[in-house]
This record gives structure tokens, sequence and C-alpha cells, in this order.
């Protein structure tokens, strides 16, 4: 084999993880708190979010639905159309730039204490701990010859693990079909071809990604992880060691030669992702903290400051003081968190102002242009529009239709409309005028739609009438 082959192996080898399982120590703290707070924070929302229900007036629905299927999105007493889509591009344009915002200021923030794949193997990993003991046990257990018991207690882990990633399955499908509807399904195992289909991707996903994958797929999978050095600058808070106090270190640190830093090791030991904060600011660091509450556990039993890794910015760690908490303080936001803060407050107001505006009918007004005018036996000239109402509320509507635009312009027949809840309504509708009320040709007229109990819900669409 060539030395370049060998290279390219080790170099796809180094890809991967190569130390296997990685089994972290556990450790206390207020970054461990501030983690399990969002653990279950995120879940009880995740899991408990599917089961709330709105009562519409009309009925009773799931307050958060995804209908794919009828095209809506239910939030509680709100539903998005199709025909909102600009308020929900705003709204993504909204996440994404808090997400931006939030990584300018506190760097890998949301990969520490929010990101579905770390909540996720947190709760894994304490699985995990419950049924194989601590890390130390851990290790011995994977070191160890294949036993019944080694093979019992995997089972019991993995047979617990395959639950909740069933759960958590069942779960997110229910934001797309009702739960209340998809759990008798899932009991009978008469799922559709749609469900059936995310059902079992989605459990497996979890598996695996929270199992099995853990770390490896904030390492080598996320694509946050690699972009996200475009979105920091020096005054960006991540989690880092301060070199100047803590280098050189070593162990005897009492001798007056050496760095705060006693070389003990618990900051590698306690990282969920493996590697050591001393050597910089890494792309597989996920700002979780927990090396943070390890080495200030070891500087409270050296009787040291507290800080020799905290959460701070480049900038203040280059300048900082031999001790932590003296002379320089914080330096203030760099331009990137003032430019997302700029983008998050415009988007913040863009997407208030489209709520406020949406109105709850939507008309469209279509011309029949196979007919183009006709003459009625009293010398009025008649032209055929088909006009859709739609009302985007929960509970039946009446609107009431009129046209402006030439003289003694008028509607045949009928110009009150009731529409279901939800539901689009077609309506032919023949618009009249006196033969001279214009000259001959396309004449611009409008239809002004209003819903009868609230003069508010109303709209104006453009069309023409032809008079020959
Ligand atoms: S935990 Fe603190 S003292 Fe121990 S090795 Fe890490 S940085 Fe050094
Ligand atoms: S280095 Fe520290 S903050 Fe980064 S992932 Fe490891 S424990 Fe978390």
């Amino acid at each position: 084999m060539s030395k370049a082959v060998s290279k390219v192996r080790e170099a796809r080898l180094e890809l991967y993880r190569s130390k296997g399982t990685i089994h972290a120590k556990a450790v206390a703290g207020r970054f461990n708190t501030a983690r399990w707070i969002m653990v279950w924070l995120t879940q009880i929302i995740f899991y408990g979010g599917c089961w709330l229900r709105w009562d519409t007036g009309e009925g009773v629905r799931q307050a958060i639905l995804f209908d794919i299927v009828h095209e809506k999105l239910y939030l509680f007493g709100l539903v998005l159309w199709p025909q909102d889509a600009l308020l929900l591009a705003f709204m993504l344009i909204l996440a994404a730039t808090a997400l931006f915002f939030v990584t300018a200021l506190a760097g890998r923030l949301f990969c520490g204490f929010a990101c579905p794949q770390t909540v996720y193997t947190s709760i894994f990993v304490w699985i995990e701990a419950r049924v194989e003991g601590d890390h130390l046990a851990r290790l011995k257990l994977d070191r160890s010859p294949m036993s019944a018991r080694k093979l019992a207690t995997k089972a019991v882990k993995h047979g617990i693990w395959a639950l909740v990633a069933i759960w958590t399955a069942i779960t997110f499908v229910g934001y797309f079909t009702p739960i209340r509807e998809l759990l008798p399904s899932v009991a009978a195992l008469q799922t559709g071809p749609w469900e059936s289909f995310w059902l079992i991707f989605y459990a497996s996903f979890t598996y695996v990604q929270a199992g099995l994958a853990r770390e490896a797929v904030c390492q080598h999978m996320c694509p946050y992880s690699r972009f996200q050095g475009v979105m920091i600058d020096g005054a960006t808070a991540s989690v880092g060691y301060e070199h100047r106090r803590g280098e050189p270190r070593g162990a005897l640190r009492h001798a007056g030669s050496t760095g705060d830093c006693i070389d003990c090791g618990i900051c590698v030991q306690v990282c969920p992702t493996g590697i050591d904060i001393r050597d910089g600011l890494q792309y597989q660091c996920i700002n979780c903290g927990l090396c943070v509450n390890g080495c200030n556990q070891v500087m409270d039993k050296l009787g040291a400051p507290r800080g020799l890794i905290r959460l701070a910015s480049e900038n203040e760690l280059a300048g900082a003081p031999k001790r932590a908490g003296e002379g320089k303080g914080r330096r203030g936001p760099g331009p990137r968190v003032l430019v997302y803060a700029g983008l998050l407050l415009l988007f913040s107001v863009l997407s208030v102002w489209t709520l406020s505006q949406r109105s709850t009918l939507r008309v469209n007004v279509l011309r029949d242009r196979g007919l183009l005018s006709r003459e009625t036996a009293e010398g009025r000239i008649e032209n055929d529009y088909t006009l859709k109402l739609i009302n985007m509320e929960e509970a039946v509507r009446t609107f009431r239709v009129e046209v402006v635009g030439l003289p003694d312009l008028k509607i045949e027949g009928g110009s009150e409309f009731t529409v279901g809840p939800g539901s689009i309504h077609t309506v032919p509708l023949v618009v009249s005028s006196p033969a001279e009320a214009a000259p001959a040709g396309a004449r611009p007229i409008e239809f002004h739609t209003a819903a009868v109990h609230d003069a508010g819900t109303a709209s104006r669409e453009k069309s023409r009438f032809i008079l020959p």
C-alpha cells in the first residue's frame, strides 16, 4: 500500500470517532443545572404541546397542528393558510436571525443547551447511567467480554432507548396527524403509509442519533459547527481557557513555578465531545460549559479563584489579568452582535406588522373571459365573474359584496354569501351597468367585500367591466 493511500485512510478514520464511545464523567454545577432546565423545558413543550386543545367556538381541535393535507397550520387561535406565506417567511427569517444573534453573542449556546441532538443525547446518556452505572462502570462494562450480565444490561438499556425513541416519533407525527387519532391507529397497526414512514424514520433517527452517534453528530455531521466561525468575532463569549493564568500547567502548583492548571484532566473527562478546551477554541466544542463546572470544583479544592475555564470573549481572555475578577472588565458587544440585533429588530417589526395587517378574508375575482358582455332587454350590459371567497376564520361568516366604478353598477341577484368555517366558497356573479354608463371599452371596477359582523374584515379587488 502506498504512503499516500495509507494517509488518506488515516485521515478518513480521523474524520469519524477514533476514541470509541465517550463516557463523560458526570459533573454538577450551574451549567449542568441550566442544561437540565433546558431539557425539561424543551421536552415539556415538545411532548405536551400536541396534547393541548383549543376551543374554536364551533368545536374543539388540537391547539398546535401542521395539517399538511388541508394546507393549514394551527397555532392556538391563529390559523395560517398558504396565503400567509409572507408571514411564515418572516417568522423563519426571524428564527434564523435569532440563532445568528445568539451565536454572535455567546457562541454555540444553542448547541450546548437547546439543540435537539444535545437534549436527546443528555436524556439517552442519563438512561445509560441509570442502567449501567457511572462513567467508570460504563467503561469497564464496554471493555469486559460478553457475558449474560452484560447482554442483559445492554438489552435493558437499548430497550428503554427504543421506547423513548418510539414515543418521540409518535409525538413528532402527532403534530401532523391529530395525536388523539394517531394513537389508536398506532395501537391497531393501521397507520397510513406516510405516517408509518415517518414513525419508523423518526424513531430510528432518534435512536441512532441520540443513542449511538451522540457527539459524532456535532463533530462530523452538523453543518452549523462548520460555519459558526463566520458569525463570531473577538467579542463573542465562548467557553475558553485562560492560558495566561493556567500555563505552564503542572501538578506542582505550590512550587510557584507553574500556572493554576494542575493538569488533572477533569475538564477533559467531563466533556461530552471528549476534547481538551486548553488546546483553544475548537469546532467540536458545543459550549455546554461542563468543563467550567469541572474546573471550578478543582479550583475550589485548591482554594484558587474560579474561572480558569469560563464563558468569556477572546478579547477578554487575551487581556485578562492574572486572576479572574481583577482589573479589566468585559468589552462591549462586537459589530456582528449589533448587526444581528438590528436585523432581529427589523424582522420582529415586520412580522408583527404583517400579522396586524392580516385579514381573515381573502377574495379572488376572475372575469369570465369566455363571454365578453351581453345586452339585456332593459338595455343594460352584463358581464360575468367568478368570485372566490376565502373565510380564514374558524366560524361561519356572511360576506356582503358591492361593486363600484361605473354609474348605477350593480350585482344581479343576491350579494350576500355565507361561507363555512375555514372554507373557500366559489360564486358566479353577474354584474350589470347601463349601456351609456361610459364609452365602449374595458372600464376599471372594484369589488368591495366585507363581513356582515365586522366591517373591518374587508377586501377590495380590482377587475374590468367590458362595455361594447
Ligand atoms: S480541570 Fe482545570 S485544573 Fe484540571 S486540567 Fe482542566 S483546566 Fe487544568
Ligand atoms: S470543551 Fe467544555 S464547553 Fe466545550 S464541549 Fe467540552 S465540556 Fe462542553
